[in-house]
């Protein structure tokens, strides 16, 4: 019997439509609002998958995000190291605020839609609370402070970054995007922005130096690029943008 001749079809990967139960858990996670903009109009979110497979439809890879961000996603403007950091975060903090037991009064978000295609989810979202609270970070966290939170997503980042460069050097060394996270967690003993204030040196230290042991933070220094800049001149630069 001769088989049905499909040698010609490609390796595409299938996208796989997002369960309702997952896009509630995204959105809720994500708390209705585009976490990179801040946009809280669930008409204009979607969801992205972070490692542009669409038929991996695991938790971590998926992220709401509104219409515009995905755009610059796509186009590159916004990193996928930026993504998974973000990801990341909203991991992070879903986990802490039900370690608590907080049960946030308004938790319920109904996605009428059963299946999302092309990672556009119809608008019928209800939503059930006004503003939920944004996740609050212990007093004398690092986390608390804006500036100085912002300037180790910064050191994490360039540390992602320079991690994907290093593939482009052949470096087969593999690594996920959770690992700088769980090693700071073991060595701190604490999570991340979790971490008190008076660590911060440490913390961004710590970091600096995973970025110089990259491939591409090594080049740079051979050539006295520098790998980021100093807490100074990302703090003066953020005062001044406001
Ligand atoms: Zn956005």
């Amino acid at each position: 019997m001769p088989q049905p001749e499909n040698q010609t079809r490609k390796h595409t990967k299938q996208r796989k439509s997002v369960s309702s139960l997952l896009c509630k858990k995204l959105y809720q996670e994500a708390d209705n609002r585009c976490p990179f903009c801040g946009v809280a109009d669930v008409a204009v979110l979607e969801i992205h998958h972070i490692d542009s497979d669409p038929s991996n439809n695991q938790i971590e890879n998926l992220i709401v995000v509104c219409g515009n961000c995905h755009t610059k996603i796509t186009r590159g403007e916004i990193s996928q190291a930026a993504v998974y950091s973000k990801k990341m975060e909203l991991l992070l903090a879903n986990r802490t605020s039900l370690r608590k037991g907080e049960k946030s009064p308004m938790q319920s978000v109904n996605v009428n839609a059963v299946t999302v295609n092309d990672s556009i989810i119809a608008n019928t979202v209800t939503l059930n609370r006004k503003r939920s609270p944004r996740m609050q970070y212990p007093m004398d966290s690092i986390g608390a402070d804006v500036i100085k939170k912002g300037y180790i997503d910064y050191l994490i980042k360039r540390y992602y970054d320079y991690r994907q460069a290093d593939a482009s050097y052949g470096s087969i060394r593999s690594f996920s995007y959770a690992e700088i996270h769980t090693t700071i967690q073991r060595r701190f003993k604490a999570k991340t922005f979790f971490i008190h204030i008076s660590r911060f040196e440490e913390l961004c230290d710590f970091i600096k130096g995973r970025v110089k042991q990259t491939i591409q933070g090594k080049r740079n220094r051979s050539h006295y690029i520098p790998n980021y800049d100093s807490f100074e001149s990302y703090e003066a630069e953020q005062l001044q943008h406001g």
